[in-house]
């Protein structure tokens, strides 16, 4: 079984459309890790696609802020500016797929799906020390999570922990990682919609669990066209701007 694995959409479209057609027959089962919604300007149209993909889904921090499970009240006043306004655009059908979404960790076949930490869905693992308890505690040697938008994880085996970084070469779509039996894997697809690692690229992933094998996919996509569209509908310009480096 091949995994598509999707998280931080971010309502932008034009990411996710790029995305899922380099991938084309690649894959047999979709997987969204969370933050379909929140800082960009597609909100109904990317959870529309990604809603035809009929993914395993989990929710993110945005999710639950767009619908009304949490108010954006911990949220910069960028983010919530962002959040607001989605919430504003959302159709009925939408804020409700939304409020109606699992909590993670939520298991599919042999691995395990968290959109934060293993623990706690809002807590973000940068660090190794952040990662080492969900690294031991998650119930699948194969964990996926989302939240930080930096592609990459972290591996533990024996008393090893260590970083991975899987950012494909400007002009390579993807790197791949062979996962080795024994060894716990915390993996991040990174963030279709706002990358934050320095690549400005849409980030994915492909695990392959029958081959042990996770591909790490970056592909570029119209980033004006979706700046454009942020400006139109005057969401905050900070956001608009990031999406040019990745940061
Ligand atoms: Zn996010």
């Amino acid at each position: 079984m091949r995994f598509l694995i999707l998280s931080d959409i971010h309502a932008n479209l034009t990411a996710l459309q790029a995305a899922i057609a380099a991938v084309e027959g690649r894959w047999d089962r979709a997987l969204c890790l969370g933050d379909v919604v929140g800082y960009g300007p597609d909100p109904n149209e990317a959870l529309d696609l990604v809603r035809s993909l009929n993914p395993v889904m989990i929710r993110g921090n945005h999710d639950k802020a767009a619908c009304g499970v949490t108010d954006a009240s911990d949220f910069n006043p960028v983010a919530r500016i962002a959040a607001e306004w989605t919430t504003s655009q959302l159709r009925p059908e939408n804020l409700t797929l939304l409020r109606e979404l699992p909590m993670g960790p939520v298991q599919v076949n042999s691995i395990t799906l968290v959109h934060g930490a293993v623990a706690d869905e809002d807590e973000y693992v940068f660090a190794p020390g952040q990662a080492l308890d969900g690294l031991l505690e998650s119930p699948s040697s194969v964990t996926f999570f989302g939240h930080t938008h930096f592609q990459g994880g972290f591996s533990y085996r024996g008393t090893q922990l260590e970083v991975i970084q899987m950012k494909p070469l400007p002009g390579a779509n993807f790197s791949a990682l062979e996962l080795e039996e024994g060894t716990r894997y915390l993996l991040n697809p990174g963030s279709i919609g706002q990358p934050r690692d320095g690549d400005p690229r849409a980030a994915f992933a492909i695990a392959d669990m029958d081959h042990r094998v996770t591909e790490f996919w970056r592909v570029p996509y119209d980033v004006a066209a979706v700046q454009a569209r942020m400006r139109e509908a005057k969401l905050p310009e900070v956001l608009v701007q990031r999406l040019t480096f990745g940061r």
